[in-house]
């Protein structure tokens, strides 16, 4: 049944992007009062009938009122499909299924069907309304991650606090969010401390304490302290604009077995129809009693068409898919695309990156070995170097020296290598920070290290001058994601690191991790994948999981390319195809479990859907089945299927 959504704009208009969505009460309410009236007007109908002995011609104006007024809206939409060509919805089908039931009764030797033709067009109106309603509840629940939606930002503009619409905030303005508030835009703390609501945005419910200096994005709710916050985005580039499109659209990429529905539809429907005409007539045609047989045959042709609208099919399963989304997006799982769900539900291999992936990504300086100069410089080149870099090594090496920024000393010519290291101009001497594979291309003679760690070597000018060591933690929730994912049969789980051997062997021990490749890069990176995705058995996908920083190119080649969305980290929501909003890997096997779940509830639909059609298709042929079945076959099935629809809404 087609959807159409009757909107009235009683909502204020700040709620644009929203009330597209909302399926409104009062079109419900109007809905139910015709269905009602209409019952009504049928059964004064019958009891007329059943009292006074009429004509045929007499009855069909007494139950063409509930008729007319039932499915002139219906007739409508059919005839105006037909004068665009589209003879084959499902009001077209409904209106000669219909239409043909009210003249059987005039055909010699049939019975009327009066009642029936009614009922039909009665039904599908019922089917409408459940539709309607079923997808104003999906539509509500992922309205709920709408909630991060700010309506209102208090600006301090010359000395005055004024309210505004957040999009009137510039970058660099100071606002002030009071406790119980949306944060409206991503920011920094500028004044006060406060503990904050990520729920909505992650899923995960305990308060996350905030002060000066940190880091806010917008879409969490401020729970204690009245708090300034300096704009560092605009609205679009906040972060709650950013997730309510990307939810928003990604009904858009359509799941294989939406598209698949869609073209099957479109062949089963002429079949049908053709196949009802060839019953109505070819029986008669060879009984050699054309006349006596006719009506008889045109009835069951009639249910044919009634039981051929794939309704129940191509709104259940966009609907599932739909509610599967919403469930995941309320676990702090964005899934860009309903085709992600069919790819996540048969992952086979997942490959992790190491840092900020596996690991917090937040490196601690353990121990510091000049060469020929002393710890404090070695610390302050290494600082220097880094102050563009955005690598959690750069920021852990920057901690290191606080003096950084304000010692005035002069870098320039910065240089990023992925995967090696930096290389920058600092005062009058060029200083690499990197790797050994750094050290060894600018030909400097590095020295090995006995701590355990990842080793940060520092070369001026070509010379050797000494390393850093650093050391990273495994994510309490890593080995749990890696035990979770074997439980699903996800066999294979790979760690790519750039890091050094030793390290990335530590890891993959710690998390029982079935591979590790250490001491790539990104390019090497790419490789592997492109060997895994050759080895990987038919049928079965492989994800790659990311920190969204230089992972881009891993990210887009995987079959699904999932990040870490590092509450905020734009890199990570754009390059994925799946952002993970509380950076836990453990989600990733969650993300797999609702996708089967919802991949299994799509499937029950369609088999069910197409049983129940079919059964009823043969009972009409051998005459076993009345309208009434035919009826309860396309509706009946239709609201059954949007129920368990729903069902995938909950995670
Ligand atoms: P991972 O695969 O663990 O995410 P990367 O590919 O980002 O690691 O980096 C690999 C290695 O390259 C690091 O272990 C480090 O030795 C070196 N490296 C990368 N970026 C930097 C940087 N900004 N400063 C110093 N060394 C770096
Ligand atoms: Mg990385």
């Amino acid at each position: 049944m087609a959807h159409e959504h009757h909107h009235q704009d009683h909502e204020c208009c700040e709620h644009e992007h929203h009330h597209e969505h909302h399926h409104e009460d009062g079109s419900l309410k109007s809905q139910i009062l015709k269905i009602a009236i209409t019952v009504v007007l049928l059964i004064a109908a019958v009891i007329i009938e059943k009292k006074c002995n009429l004509a045929t011609w007499q009855m069909l104006l007494i139950y063409l009122i509930p008729y007319l007024f039932i499915g002139f809206d219906t007739l409508k939409e059919a005839a105006e499909g037909l004068a665009h060509g589209e003879a084959f919805n499902e009001h077209f089908l409904m209106s000669i299924a219909t239409i043909g039931a009210l003249c059987i009764g005039f055909l010699p030797s049939a019975e009327t069907q009066f009642p029936e033709a009614v009922f039909v067009m009665l039904f599908f109106q019922v089917g409408e309304l459940f539709e309607g309603y079923a997808e104003g509840k999906s539509r509500e629940s992922i309205a709920h991650l709408m909630d991060i939606r700010p309506d209102v930002a208090h600006v301090e503009r010359e000395g005055e606090t004024i309210d505004v619409n957040p999009e009137e905030v510039g970058v660099g303005e100071t606002i002030i969010v009071k406790p119980g508030e949306k944060v409206p835009l991503d920011g920094v703390v500028i004044e006060g401390s406060t503990a904050l609501n990520t729920v909505a945005l992650t899923g995960e419910s305990v308060p996350r304490e905030i002060s000066e200096g940190d880091e806010i994005i917008s879409g969490c709710v401020n729970l204690s302290g009245l708090i300034k916050v300096r704009t560092t985005k605009n609205f679009g580039e906040s972060t709650a604009s950013k997730i309510i499109d990307l939810v928003e659209n990604a009904t858009e990429n359509k799941s294989k077995s939406e598209t698949f529905i869609s073209k099957f539809a479109r062949i089963y429907t002429p079949i049908v129809v053709f196949a009802a005409i060839a019953l109505a007539l070819l029986p008669p045609l060879f009984s050699g009693d054309f006349t006596g047989t006719f009506a008889t045959w045109l009835y069951r042709a009639l249910m044919f068409l009634v039981v051929s609208c794939p309704c129940a099919l191509v709104i259940s399963v966009p609907l599932t898919f739909f509610g599967g989304i919403g469930g995941a997006s309320r676990k702090g799982i964005l899934v860009k695309g309903a085709n992600y769900m069919d790819v996540l539900a048969k992952v086979g291999t997942v490959v992790f990156d190491k840092t900020g992936t596996l690991t917090h990504g937040q490196f601690a300086v353990t121990a510091v070995h000049p060469e020929q100069c002393d710890e404090h410089h070695l610390l302050h080149l290494a600082a220097h170097v880094e102050h563009f870099s955005t690598h959690p090594i750069g920021a852990a090496l920057r901690d290191a020296f606080p003096d950084e920024a304000t010692d005035g000393c002069k870098v320039s010519e910065v240089e990023e290598i992925a995967g090696q290291g930096i290389r920058a101009r600092v005062e009058d001497k060029i200083v690499c920070v990197g790797n050994t594979k750094m050290m060894d291309t600018v030909g400097a003679k590095w020295r090995d290290c006995d701590h355990f760690g990842t080793i940060i070597h520092v070369a001026i000018d070509g010379e050797y001058a000494g390393h850093i060591v650093i050391n990273d933690r495994v994510k309490d929730d890593s080995a749990e994601a890696i035990k979770a994912l074997k439980s699903l049969g996800v066999e294979r789980t790979v760690m790519l690191t750039g890091d050094r051997k030793e390290v990335g062997e530590d890891v993959a021990k710690k998390l029982q991790l079935s591979e590790y490749h250490a001491e790539l890069l990104p390019a090497d990176k790419v490789q592997y994948l492109e060997k895994m995705l050759n080895q990987k058995t038919e049928g079965q996908y492989l994800a790659f999981v990311g920190d969204g920083i230089n992972d881009a190119p891993v990210l887009a080649r995987a079959d699904v390319g999932i990040a870490m969305g590092g509450l905020g980290s734009d890199a990570a929501i754009e390059a994925a195809d799946v952002v993970l909003m509380d950076d836990k890997p453990s989600k990733i096997a969650l993300a797999i479990r609702i996708a089967r779940r919802t991949l299994r509830i799509a499937k029950q639909n369609v088999w069910f859907a197409i049983g129940v059609k079919v059964l009823v298709l043969v009972l009409a042929t051998l005459g076993v089945a009345t309208m009434w079945m035919a009826v309860f076959a396309d509706v009946g099935v239709t609201v059954l299927a949007v129920f368990n629809a729903m069902r995938a809404l909950k995670a």
